[in-house]
Formats: structure tokens, C-alpha cells, sequence
């Protein structure tokens, strides 16, 4: 088995995903058990995980340094590099030029992690904002970027390896390939392909939900709707679908959902109207983890209010998926990037028990497990949005007004997006009401309106993008169309930030 060591690291339990799709056992463990964890589970291998802070600041996480003298070869990512460098004597500074997203790496003398990528230069993304800045005794540098010098060294004899980029991150080119190298010709691991099946995830809920019935949370997304169709595998009748209105939705949603219970599950979803509720408690409010908690809070209010007419339901079940869970500081170390409304924007008095079948998964794998479950094309394919809807891509206050803009202009960038044949090569396609106004010239009169920026990206597993290059006709088009026919625009942008830094949404 392979040892995670978690120093708080947004893409930490992704490691172990890709190692655990290599047929390999996983374990993650916090730092400060690291040193017994090892000792206990003998891994072959260990690897350290990337992380928020800085090695140098006071009271920063970090590891007994006698798991370097285990023998065990070990790979440091990011901070697990950092605190390498750190703790064998090496050094580490903050740079002039940080690194968030893509970089190219130049691999330079030999390394068994480099094997068949040694001579070409290849993307790599990077997260970071110190740098290794001296290698310790008996480390050699074997990649470089134009601003980071030691962006990958290693100590043969020690079988220690550190590279500043993100090999597990699906934007790394040969990103599988790096960590296929540690784990099978470093450590010696044999391959095997992880073959992903629903029996043993429906024979978990069947023992988690027992004969509670369960009001399953549904919002016509892939994540809600294959989360209800393992439950509905599982306790079957006991599922009562609840699908709420809030106004906040694409148009057509709620119909979306209505149809996909009927003829998929027979069963008649409950539709809770509340468009009015939600504008009344977004009034005023323009702090964006302020809006994701009062959603959040709101949701459970409702399904508390239906849980009361309803007799027995027990169990609340979410289409939570880790990105989720990890954005939230879903580990103990992590940043809270932000709140979803599912997992930190959770009140304190739940008055449910939870279950969250898609908890450990992302989304590439929950649509995979959609299609086992014969989901409908449309529903798997369907394009992510988030559960808080129109509310946090309207920066400051949500209000009647800029909430039918916004639809208008969401509507125009997908009709132009499907007439493309854009729409299915992209993850998300979407405008934002910035808050920021410009000036324009509309038919020779002065015109000082709000700017709609649009983002348009491209991901599988929502822990990295990157903007999609549309021809310059379609992006003309949706800007026209914009400034032409949604009322108080002025002026169209676009958004071509990577992920990292920028999160997918812009709340
Ligand atoms: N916090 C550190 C930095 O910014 C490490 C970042 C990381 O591990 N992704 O340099």
C-alpha cells in the first residue's frame, strides 16, 4: 500500500484516487500520526501532499523528520517538497514570481520518476507560492520552469523524489504517468485497472438507511439524481424525492425533475414552491459565504417543514461529492475555500441523519456510476450548476431584477453554445452579473450599465480548469447578443482565469 501524509491539501484524497485507480491500496493520514502510521502499515511507498501554509511560518504543520530514514521511497508534492527541503536543510523562500496554473517543465538529468519524458519539455500546473530555493546534501535538481529553477529534484541513493508541481491534478500532462512511474517502478507495486461497480455502494446504503424512509434532496443534476437512483437501488419505495422551487434554478429545471421520477423511478417527486422565500432572504445580502449559508440554511428549513407532514422521514440524503467536501476544509489541515450550501453551509441542528453516497467520489466517476445505473444521456451529460444557483454568479445583491438579466443572458450563451457545437465539448458555460458598471455608447446616446462577464471552462473532476478556446465568432455572438438584448448591459468580458487560482464560480 501507498501512505498519503495530508498537510491540507486541496487535491490530497485526489492522489489517493489516482492511486487506488492503479489497483493499489490507499491510506491518508494526518501528519502528526504519520511516523506510527508508517510503522503500523509498512507502505512501500509514501507520498507527501501539497498544503495551504508556509514551512517557515511559526507553528506551520509539519512531520517527524525520522520518516526519511525509513528506506521507504518517498514522493513530496508542492509542500510535501517545501517541508523535504525544509527539514533536511535545504532552503526554502517565498519567490518574486509565484505559480498558480500552467507551467512547463524542463526535466533535466535522469530520474526513474521521468522515465519515457526526459528531452521534451510538457505542461505541468502548479499552486504555489514558495519555492525550494537550495536543494539539501545529496539532492540533484531534474526539473525546472522559467521561473522556478528547482521545480523537481530528488536523492537517488535516499530514493526520495519532490517535484513542485501537481501530478494528480487531470490538467498535468502525464500526470498518471509520474505517479504510475513512483508507485510500480520506484516502489515496486504491481498495476491493475479499478473497476468502478454500484453493488458494494448500494449494499452500504441499504445497511446505512435500514427502513427509514429517506427525503432525497434533488435538484436535476447529475450529482442529486444519481445519489436518488443508488437510494432508489437500494431501500427502493423508501425514497421520496423533494425538489425545491427557489427561483434560482435554470428555466425548465423543475419540469427536468418531474420527468426523470416518473419514468425512471415512478415515483411522483415533491415540488416545494418558495421563489418568494429565497429573494426575502437574499434581500440586502451581498457577502457571498453569507448567501451560501442562508441558502443552505433555508433548504434544510424546508425539508424539516416536509419532513414534519410526512411520517418517518429519518434520513436526508445529499448528492454531496468531494469537491464539495474539500472546498469546505473538508480535511484538518485544508482551507475553507468556500462554503457549499450541502456541506458548510449545513446548520448546526440538522434534525436529519445524513447520508451522502457520492461523498468520496468526483464527478467524472458519479457520471460513470450514472451510466451503470442506466441514467438517461441527458441527465449524466448534463451541465454541473451549482446548488445555490443564480445567487452566487450575481456579485452583490440578488434582486427580481438582475436575477431575470442574469437568466436572459445564461439562456443566449447556451442557445449560442448548442448551435456551435460547443455546448457538449465544454464542463460549464455561464455569464456572471459583475457588480461593476462601464460606460457605453448605445446608439449614440451615453449608456453606463453593469459589465457581464462570461466563463466558459474546461474540467472533468472540477479540482482544475481551464477556459475554453471558442472561436472568436461564438464569443462575438454571445457578446452581441448580450449587450444587445439584456436590458442594463453595457459591456461583455471574458473570464480567462485557470483553475488554480480561480475557483469555478466566481462566489
Ligand atoms: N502553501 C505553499 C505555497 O504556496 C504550498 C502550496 C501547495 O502545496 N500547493 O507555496
Amino acid at each position: 500500500m501507498i501512505l498519503i501524509i495530508d498537510f491540507g491539501s486541496q487535491t490530497a484524497h485526489l492522489i489517493g484516487r489516482r492511486i487506488r485507480d492503479f489497483g493499489i491500496e490507499v491510506k491518508l493520514v494526518e501528519p502528526e500520526v504519520a511516523f506510527e502510521a508508517i510503522e503500523q502499515h509498512k507502505p512501500r511507498g509514501i507520498i507527501l501532499s501539497g498544503g495551504p501554509v508556509s514551512v517557515y511560518a511559526p507553528g506551520s504543520v509539519t512531520v517527524d523528520p525520522r520518516i526519511f530514514t525509513f528506506k521507504i521511497p518517498i514522493l513530496g508534492i508542492c509542500y510535501g517538497m517545501q517541508l523535504t527541503g525544509y527539514l533536511l536543510k535545504g532552503e526554502v523562500n517565498l519567490g518574486k514570481v509565484r505559480e498558480y496554473g500552467p507551467a512547463l517543465l524542463h526535466v533535466e538529468g535522469s530520474s526513474p520518476l521521468f522515465s519515457d519524458l526526459s528531452g521534451k519539455p510538457f505542461q505541468v500546473w502548479m499552486n504555489h507560492g514558495d519555492k525550494v530555493t537550495k536543494t539539501p546534501l545529496g539532492f540533484e535538481v531534474i526539473g525546472s520552469t522559467t521561473d522556478v529553477a528547482i521545480a523537481a529534484m530528488q536523492n537517488i541513493k535516499k530514493q526520495i523524489f519532490c517535484i513542485m508541481f501537481h501530478p494528480e491534478v487531470e490538467h498535468t500532462e502525464y500526470g498518471s504517468l509520474l505517479l504510475r512511474n513512483f508507485v510500480h517502478s520506484i516502489c515496486g507495486l504491481p498495476i491493475k485497472k479499478r473497476m468502478l461497480t454500484v453493488s458494494k455502494i448500494v449494499a452500504q446504503l441499504k445497511s446505512e438507511i435500514g427502513d427509514a424512509r429517506c427525503l432525497c434532496a434533488v435538484s436535476g443534476g447529475v450529482d442529486s439524481s444519481v445519489a436518488a437512483a443508488l437510494v432508489a437501488k437500494a431501500v427502493g419505495k423508501q425514497l421520496v424525492p423533494v425538489y425545491i422551487e427557489s427561483g434560482l434554478m435554470r428555466p425548465g429545471t423543475r419540469e427536468q425533475v418531474i420527468e426523470l421520477f416518473r419514468k425512471q423511478f415512478r415515483i411522483e417527486p415533491v415540488i416545494i414552491n418558495a421563489e418568494k422565500e429565497f429573494l426575502k432572504i437574499l434581500k440586502n445580502v451581498t457577502d457571498p459565504e453569507t448567501k451560501r449559508k442562508k441558502i443552505g440554511a433555508l433548504y434544510i428549513e424546508l425539508f424539516q417543514q416536509e419532513a414534519k407532514k410526512q411520517k418517518g422521514l429519518e434520513v436526508l440524503v445529499q448528492g454531496t461529492i468531494f469537491s464539495d467536501v474539500i472546498e469546505s476544509k473538508g480535511s484538518k489541515h485544508a482551507d475553507k475555500i468556500k462554503s457549499h450550501h450541502n456541506v458548510g453551509g449545513l446548520p448546526e441542528r440538522l434534525g436529519f441523519r445524513l447520508v451522502e453516497p457520492l461523498r468520496h467520489f468526483y464527478k467524472d466517476e458519479v457520471r460513470k456510476i450514472g451510466k451503470l445505473l442506466n441514467l438517461p444521456r441527458h441527465i449524466i451529460h448534463k451541465q454541473v450548476f451549482p446548488g445555490p444557483g443564480f445567487a452566487i454568479r450575481i456579485v452583490g445583491e440578488v434582486t427580481q431584477e438582475r436575477l431575470s438579466r442574469i437568466k436572459q443572458a445564461d439562456n443566449i450563451v447556451l442557445a449560442e453554445m448548442e448551435k456551435s457545437g460547443w455546448l457538449k465539448k465544454v464542463y460549464m458555460s455561464f455569464a456572471i452579473m459583475t457588480n461593476t458598471v462601464s460606460t457605453a455608447v448605445k446608439g449614440d446616446g451615453r449608456f453606463y450599465g453593469e459589465v457581464v462577464a462570461l466563463r466558459i471552462i474546461q474540467s472533468t473532476d472540477v479540482m482544475t480548469t481551464t477556459w475554453a478556446r471558442l472561436p472568436y465568432a461564438v464569443l462575438q455572438k454571445i457578446s452581441s447578443r448580450i449587450v444587445n438584448e439584456v436590458m442594463g448591459v453595457s459591456r461583455v468580458v471574458y473570464d480567462i482565469t485557470t483553475k488554480p487560482p480561480a475557483t469555478m464560480e466566481w462566489e
